[in-house]
């Protein structure tokens, strides 16, 4: 078989933990299996890099951050390379611009494009471990470029496409995608299965298990996808097409407090107001999330949206550089926000998973913002100091609700 295997920054953290993960890799691999491993950097080391440019200049370009943050990866590989040497096996560490791991240009969040087969197939043909690093690309003016925080899973993903691999594993340093973030929810169970699209959901909603654009290209490409930890020899959750698992109301409950609302007051009641203010959002390549309008009143209306943090800077100044030509009254703004989410399937075919979710949150005396829902998500935007009551608050109802529907 061909596995492809990677250990996050916390699995790699220190010596120590290198030589516990290179015994794993070796298991494997004398097993008799083709083993490529991708690596992010170890502990806190991007977080510690970004820091360093900080203090050199806030401004960085991103070129400069993507060179700075990628020997982060750089490292990694390196050091497993040699502990898996010491223990007597053959590897070989490889960057991306060494495997040919071609990306878009765009700095800090460029997209893989195309991966070379040739050199890693030539290193496996020779028994070698083959030690990728995780989270960088090469772009087309040759310059390294990075695939956004956590996007080490996606590396592996893709690798695990082009190579045909039989199985990805991602190990971390919890047991698998629990129904809660284990840290807020005591009682949080781990799934042993989940589908694609409700790990895309979760992922995209602030589970911080998954990259996910690493799990798109898992649903995209079938790849047999098992996240476990790297400390413990638990079993991991599946991910996978369709989970056989009884039907349960809802998988798991997510928050990202990285978001921010803005308010547009007293918009002019006619059409086009959406477009002008949505389309300056786009022309900024802000993205959007939850949007509510009011009823028009007096002739006017309000318009209401959620956006990434780190975007609301950018976003208020075109709208107040604007407010003379849309015509508003005021433009008020807040981060204490964040967005509380319920992600299952079987959502679709069970009534009264929205309410349930909205009297637990009423129990705890937390009030809703804005409500946004999907086939299989909703979510609603809540007061930041409020996150994990209601984490806590709406996973205790669906605990009960399931216990019962198992009576
Ligand atoms: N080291 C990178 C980060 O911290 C990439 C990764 O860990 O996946 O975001
Ligand atoms: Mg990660």
């Amino acid at each position: 078989m061909l596995i492809v295997q990677k250990f996050g920054g916390s699995s790699v953290a220190n010596a120590e933990r290198v030589f516990n993960v290179a015994k794993r890799i070796i298991e494997t691999y004398d097993k008799g299996n083709d083993v490529v491993v991708v690596l992010s950097a170890q502990g806190d080391t991007t977080d510690d890099l970004l820091a360093k440019a900080a203090e050199i200049n806030e401004n960085a370009s991103k070129r400069e951050l993507d060179m700075l943050l990628s020997t982060g990866e750089q490292q990694s590989v390196a050091l497993m390379a040699m502990a898996i040497q010491k223990l007597g096996r053959n590897a070989i560490s490889l960057n991306a611009a060494q495997v040919g791991i071609e990306s878009t240009s765009t700095y800090s969040n460029a997209k893989i494009k195309r991966i070379c087969t040739e050199r890693i197939q030539n290193e496996l043909d020779r028994k070698n471990i083959v030690i990728v690093t995780g989270f960088q690309g090469i772009n087309k003016y040759d310059d390294v470029t990075t695939l956004g925080r956590g996007g080490s899973d996606t590396s592996a993903v893709a690798l695990a496409s082009v190579l045909h691999a039989d199985l990805c594993e991602i190990y971390t340093d919890v047991d698998g995608v629990y129904t809660a973030d284990p840290r807020i929810v005591k009682d949080a169970q781990k799934l042993n299965e989940i589908s694609y699209d409700e790990m895309l959901e979760l992922a995209s909603l602030g589970a911080k298990v998954l990259h996910n654009r690493s799990v798109e290209m898992a649903k995209k490409y079938n790849i047999n996808l098992v996240v476990r930890s790297s400390l413990t020899r638990e079993e991991g959750t599946i991910v996978k097409e369709e989970c056989k698992m009884e039907k349960m109301l809802i998988s798991g409950v997510a928050s990202d407090k990285d978001i921010a609302r803005i308010s547009v007051i007293g918009i002019k009641n006619e059409p086009g107001k959406a477009f002008e203010i949505f389309s300056l959002m786009a022309r900024e390549r802000i993205s959007v999330d939850i949007i509510l309008q009011s009823i028009g009143r007096n002739n006017t209306k309000d318009i209401s949206f959620t956006v990434h943090k780190a975007d609301l800077k950018q976003a208020i100044a075109v709208l107040e550089a604007n407010k003379e030509r849309l015509k508003v009254d005021e433009i008020v703004f807040t981060d204490d926000v964040a967005k509380l989410s319920i992600v299952g399937a079987g959502m679709a075919t069970n009534t009264g998973v929205a309410s349930l979710m909205f009297e637990a949150l009423f129990d705890a005396g937390i009030n809703i913002n804005m409500i946004s829902t999907s086939e299989i998500k909703i979510s609603v935007l809540i007061d930041e100091k409020d996150v994990e009551a209601a984490t806590i608050a709406v996973h205790d109802k669906f605990r009960i609700a399931h216990l019962s529907m198992k009576a």
